[in-house]
């Protein structure tokens, strides 16, 4: 028997993923998923892209925190992130 836990009205039934900038879980619905593709972080809008891949929230202080943990590059294995994707991830949450 399973029994039906009440999580609340904001519950999902999504798919839960860590941030990897600030730790908190997350409904995949309200993260940024972010790929490695030729070497580069590339923003996965419509979480269509399979493979590895880092969540962020929507949340420059999140990306802040990825950028100086390291953890970004190292989930994605790449040997740098370029500056102008910062933009690109800020504007994508502005969205
Ligand atoms: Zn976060």
């Amino acid at each position: 028997m399973r029994r039906k836990v009440n999580l609340g009205p904001d519950f999902h039934d999504e798919p839960i993923r860590t941030c990897i900038g600030c730790g908190d879980r997350r409904s995949i619905n309200s993260m940024v998923r972010i790929i490695e593709k030729d070497g580069e972080p590339k923003l996965d809008l419509e979480n269509t892209t399979s493979g590895r891949g880092a969540y962020l929230c929507h949340d420059a202080t999140c990306l802040e925190q990825a950028f100086k943990t390291c953890s970004l590059a190292q989930i994605l294995c790449l040997a740098c992130i370029p500056d102008d994707f910062e933009t690109e991830f800020l504007n994508a949450i502005k969205q």
